[in-house]
C-alpha cells in the first residue's frame, strides 16, 4: 500500500506532515513543510490503526452491554409473563447474533 503526496499524485508520499494533516513526499517536505512537525508515514498509518483498532474494541464492548441488557429485559419479561398468563404464544427471542458486530480491520 503506498500513499500518494497531498500535492503530487505521482509521488508517493514518505511522511506525514502533523502541522498539514496531510500526507507528503520527500520534496515537499523539504520545501513547503520544512518546519512542520513531520512523522514517517508507516508510523504514521499504524498509529492510526492502533487508534482503530482501539475503537472497534469500545464499540464492541458497547455491543456486549447492550446485548447483556436486552437479555436481562427479555429474562425479566418471560418471569413476568409466567406460567398462569400462558394464554400468548411463546416469546421469540431477538436473534442477538444478529446484532453487527464491527470485525477487525
Ligand atoms: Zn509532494
Ligand atoms: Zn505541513
Amino acid at each position: 500500500m503506498s500513499i500518494s503526496c497531498v500535492r503530487h499524485e505521482a509521488r508517493t508520499a514518505m511522511l506525514y506532515c502533523l502541522s498539514c494533516d496531510s500526507p507528503i513526499c520527500v520534496a515537499c517536505s523539504l520545501s513547503t513543510h520544512c518546519d512542520h512537525q513531520r512523522m514517517d508515514i508507516a508510523e504514521f498509518v499504524e498509529e492510526r490503526l492502533l487508534l482503530l483498532r482501539g475503537q472497534v474494541v469500545d464499540v464492541q464492548s458497547q455491543i456486549d452491554g447492550t446485548r447483556r441488557a436486552s437479555e436481562q429485559l427479555i429474562g425479566t419479561f418471560i418471569t413476568a409473563s409466567a406460567p398462569e398468563s400462558r394464554t400468548y404464544p411463546p416469546l421469540k427471542k431477538i436473534p442477538l447474533d444478529k446484532v453487527p458486530s464491527a470485525e477487525i480491520l
